[in-house]
């Protein structure tokens, strides 16, 4: 596969923005390779600027549902944009979407968009904070909720449970204030409760998306919204990766769990710079300027952004059984791809849910932060590599999920497990 035109694109960014790219992913560090350039993309694959193809598993991880380019969403785009681009005013699209959140999540009773997640996610805690008068933040290990100062926080060492900063310019006297827990490991949320009172707010991905894809096991959503619900302390779901994603309704559908407060972003946006926090009336009017949480976006509610969106969310609500396809053709899939694990013997573990699933180099099952971290990533490094000269674009990154979208369909499933005999037969012989 000939990549010249990408690498000379990469040699120039690389002098003009930090290790070339706009989000630290992308730079594809953690596989040892180089980007590619994305020239355009349609349905479920990209094609970069030296005219290759590839099956796209990141779909803007996790923005894109519909399939890029959908044309439909398109047609829409084009409409809002003769319409102007931004008006820092109110618009009729603001009331459409903010409709269509609220029926598909009944825990939210009053809305806000954001430009991204982050900002949802960021705002959110603004607003437990406001809310309690309580400063503490829970978060679990491996869960990642944007680039907030107070969620960029690590485990402290040893038997302390409040966290240290896990990025430069993270000040420790805001990180303090964070606690971090143990996905699927209740007594750590236990324990943390148990030993501080000042906590406002427990946040969490319901399904882990960012550690690669690690459901929730048993009871233990329904078990941390029962602490929660006890000790005062307010949840808040981040469904930016799974609202829309996984069913309609989002993740707190299918495991029943009513959050004080829910995070959306990706997929609302129709591939559009987006993000939504909501939740409890009560504790929504906290937020300027009915409250004192003061919270504002010069392009929050853009209306192109939300146009997308509201296509995107009404063709979903119109569409609901493309969810059991998207899910039967991710468990088609995995049947498959693990009898071609057996077949070579190699150790692989696939964590799935409707529209993402990951595949961990592992030994053993996946279901928390230790036994992700356990995976090979020498071998995740080989499999990316390969599959990308196979013409398959998966995250380059063990610990991500890879996303499906609608256009991911039986020509493409056959690619992936042609791909994957190809690749894991190479790599056996390599073990
Ligand atoms: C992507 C993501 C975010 C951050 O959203 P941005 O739009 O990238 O700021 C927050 N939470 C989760 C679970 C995400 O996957």
């Amino acid at each position: 596969m000939n990549r010249d035109k990408s690498e000379a694109l990469f040699k120039k960014a690389i002098n003009l923005i930090p290790a070339g790219v706009n989000s630290p992913v992308r730079a594809f560090r953690s596989v040892n390779e180089n980007p590619f350039y994305v020239k355009r993309a349609k349905g479920a694959y990209l094609y970069d600027v030296d005219e290759n193809e590839y099956l796209d598993y990141v779909s803007s991880w996790g923005a894109i549902i519909l399939g890029h380019a959908d044309e439909g969403l398109v047609n829409a785009i084009k409409t809002a944009v003769e319409d102007g681009t931004s008006y820092g005013a109110c618009h009729p699209g603001e009331i459409d979407i903010a409709e269509l959140i609220i029926e598909a999540f009944p825990s939210i009773e009053l809305l806000r968009l954001t430009s991204s997640g982050t900002e949802a996610t960021m705002s959110a805690i603004r607003l437990a904070r406001g809310f309690t008068k309580k400063q503490g933040i829970i978060k679990f290990r491996g869960c990642y909720h944007g680039h907030v100062d107070s969620l960029l926080v690590k485990a402290g060492s040893g038997l302390a449970t409040f966290g240290t900063p896990d990025s430069g310019g993270v000040p420790e006297d805001l990180a303090k204030h964070t606690y971090v827990a143990e996905f699927n490991h209740i007594e750590t949320v236990k324990r943390i409760i148990r030993e501080h009172k000042d906590i406002a707010c427990l946040i969490m991905e319901p399904i882990m998306g960012n550690m690669g894809v690690i459901l929730p096991e048993g009871d233990f959503l329904k078990d941390v919204q029962e602490m929660c619900q006890q000790s005062g302390i307010l949840l808040i779901c981040d469904e930016v990766i799974t609202g829309f994603r996984v069913t309609y309704g989002g993740a707190q559908h299918i495991y029943n769990i009513d959050p004080d407060i829910t995070c959306l972003g990706k997929i609302i946006g129709g591939g559009f710079a987006i993000g939504a926090f909501g939740g409890k009336r009560r504790i929504m009017e906290s937020v300027a300027p009915l409250g004192d949480t003061y919270q504002a976006g010069t392009l929050s509610g853009n209306p192109v952004a939300v146009r997308a969106g509201v296509y995107t969310l009404r063709y979903l609500r119109d569409h609901k059984e493309l969810y059991d396809l998207m899910g039967q053709r991710i468990e088609l899939m995995r049947d498959y791809i693990l009898k071609i694990a057996k077949k070579y013997d190699i150790p692989y573990y696939i964590n799935a849910t409707t529209g993402m699933f990951t595949g961990f180099f592992s030994t053993g099952s996946v279901n928390d932060y230790e036994a992700a971290a356990a995976c090979n990533r020498k071998a995740y490094e080989r499999f990316f590599k390969q599959m990308l000269s196979e013409g398959i674009f998966f995250a380059p990154s063990q610990f991500e999920a890879s996303i499906v979208t609608l256009c991911h369909k039986e020509r493409e499933i056959s690619k992936t497990v042609d791909s994957y005999d190809k690749v894991f037969r190479a790599m056996a012989s390599q073990l």
